[in-house]
């Protein structure tokens, strides 16, 4: 059993042009083995600034707070320690990177870790149970692929490498019916049999059936605003976004990004 434990999150965004802006302003999120949550918030909230703040991601700097697997800190480490730690995102948009083929991205990121004999045998029975075709190993990871594939491509990883702590940016979009099913299912399979801990960030209500999340926390404008059971979900269904904020009483313009002092401590020392 393990523990994810986001804490006061602050980080910024630095654009090619322009002074850095902070997009996280104190998020606050647990997770368990085995547990699916759900992030849901209105476009520009955040959401896949966290899941690039999570996995160190260049361009994006913690500025405060906290990220821990058990106890061990990952802000500062390089984005390898983190999924040596235990912590896969699929990215919203996954990057193309020509000249590595997928089958050597795999068996590289395995090595060291599994018998090499078995590495073969491991990548063909998820890829089969995801309907990936032998020729996509020879491609370069993600290159020409549709929106789709990429998302299949994205699952593949996450059920080759096993991580502990899976964050999932918006996985369902672009998907067929078929597609989510296939999906869905890998990544419920790896909860309930592997005790993968899931953040899905989605809009959709298809991924959260298929998902059943235990937990639904709400993301507006840098924090997370509200949390509760699947019945939150329904309640967004019903008065969207700006309701929930009204209802909550959130002054959203206290909450705004805004520009941070590049010449400031980041840390407050
Ligand atoms: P969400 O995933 O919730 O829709 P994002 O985390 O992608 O939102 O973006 C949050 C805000 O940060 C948006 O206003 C977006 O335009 C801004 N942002 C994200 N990355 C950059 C960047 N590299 N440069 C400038 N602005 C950025
Ligand atoms: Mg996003």
């Amino acid at each position: 059993m393990s523990t994810l434990t986001i804490s006061d999150l602050h980080a910024s965004v630095h654009p090619d042009r322009g002074a850095p802006i902070e997009i996280l302003r104190g998020v606050n999120l647990t997770m368990q083995s085995g547990e699916v949550h759900a992030l849901m918030g209105p476009n520009g909230s955040g959401k896949s600034t966290l899941s690039h703040a999570l996995m160190g991601r260049s361009g994006y700097e913690v500025t405060a707070g906290s990220i821990t697997i058990d106890g061990q800190e990952l802000v500062g480490a390089p984005t390898y320690e983190r999924a040596e730690a235990g912590l896969f995102v699929a990215m919203q948009y996954p990057v193309e990177v020509p000249g590595v083929p997928v089958e050597a991205l795999l068996t590289t990121a395995l090595r060291g870790r599994v018998d090499f004999a078995t590495v073969g045998a491991r990548i063909s029975h998820e890829a089969d149970s995801l309907e990936i075709a032998d020729e996509f190993f020879a491609r370069g990871v993600n290159v020409e692929f549709s929106g789709g594939e990429k998302k299949r491509m994205e699952t593949l990883q996450l059920a080759v490498l096993e991580p502990k702590f899976a964050i999932l940016d918006e996985i369902d979009s672009g998907l067929d019916v078929d597609a989510l099913r296939d999906v869905s299912q890998c990544v419920e399979a790896m909860t309930s049999e592997r005790n993968l801990g899931v953040l899905a960030i989605t809009h959709y209500a298809r991924l959260l059936k298929e998902l059943r999340p235990d937990f639904i926390h709400v993301l507006v404008s840098g924090r997370v605003v509200a949390s509760g059971g699947p019945e939150l979900a329904d309640t967004l269904e019903a008065i969207g976004y700006e309701g929930l904020i009204a209802e909550l009483g959130i002054d959203v313009t206290d909450v705004a990004p805004t520009e941070v002092d590049p010449f400031a401590d980041p840390l407050g020392f």
